[in-house]
């Protein structure tokens, strides 16, 4: 089984062509900019998001939190109300029941991404997941990843999945730590393996204040060469808990720094 958070049937901006998005809960990161934070962690049941449910879509039974999806209004006071950077509004799927969701929609999409959260956590569901859609739909399956997980730990994962598509957060040690939680070791790693393996669809790497992204724009650049995509996000304060408003304030980065990166990384993948 593994916990879902949201599936978005068809989406443009997972990779190549229209695609199912899947997105999992639970991640091991707990980036400063994350903008779902509510994705970090598991529910722990403190049953505190019930009573502000305005269409009474959650109740607890057996000493659980559980959902109505069909009463569910969307208006997210749950997660507002959450202080644990998490939400009630998630499914456990067996890999039969995810595969069923994808297959009504089939006819109309390339593939599947997996998303989070991190959803390499659940790298052996995935491997069923995708051997699965491959075998049986024939379609593509892609995963966003955080690169957190030692992938080559995962031969098959890695052999069944199309194409990665990875952050890198920060080039230096100790800022990574400070954005993320964990150290950049397995994430350097995996970068230098799937790239080897040309396993990579694309590297993205947020661009947010007080963070030396020119350092991480040059040294990744000369990791990524023109072997792959390597694609800016601009952080933006949406959604952004306020530990990480405090340490990145509000405003995006301006065009000049935006265009002196992009410069660095010209320089860089030659
Ligand atoms: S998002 Fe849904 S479950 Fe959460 S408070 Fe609103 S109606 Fe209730
Ligand atoms: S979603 Fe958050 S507030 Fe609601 S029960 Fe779970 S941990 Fe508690």
């Amino acid at each position: 089984m593994a916990l879902v958070n949201k599936i978005i049937p068809f989406s443009c901006i997972d990779g190549p062509g229209n695609r199912t998005s899947i997105f999992f809960q639970g991640c091991n990161f707990k980036c400063s900019y994350c903008h779902n934070p509510e994705t970090i962690n598991k529910c722990v049941n403190c049953g505190k998001c019930v009573a502000v449910c305005p269409v009474n879509a959650l109740e607890i039974k057996d000493k659980k939190v559980v959902w109505d999806d069909k009463k569910c209004v969307a208006c997210d006071a749950c997660i507002r109300e959450c202080k644990h950077l998490s939400t009630p509004k998630t499914k456990d799927y067996s890999v039969d029941e995810l595969f069923e969701e994808i297959k009504q929609v089939a006819p109309f999409i390339e593939g599947i991404t997996v998303s989070g959260g991190e959803a390499t956590l659940n790298a052996d569901f995935l491997t069923d997941l995708f051997r699965k859609v491959k075998d049986e739909l024939g379609l593509t399956c892609f995963v966003d990843t955080n690169g957190s997980i030692d992938l080559s730990q995962y031969e098959e994962f890695v052999k069944l999945t199309d194409k990665f598509m990875i952050d890198v957060k920060s080039m230096d040690e100790e800022e990574h730590l400070k954005v993320t939680g964990l150290n950049n070791h397995t994430v350097i790693k995996n970068l230098k393996y799937l790239l080897d393996l040309d396993k990579v669809y694309e590297i993205r790497t947020v661009i947010a204040p007080n963070l030396n992204n020119e350092n991480t724009v040059r040294e990744a650049s000369k990791i990524i060469k023109d072997k792959c995509k390597y694609k800016f996000n601009i952080y933006r304060h949406y959604g952004v808990r306020k530990e990480g408003l405090d340490f990145h304030g509000s405003d995006s980065p301006s065009e000049e720094e935006i265009n002196k990166c992009y410069k660095i990384y010209e320089e860089n993948i030659l």
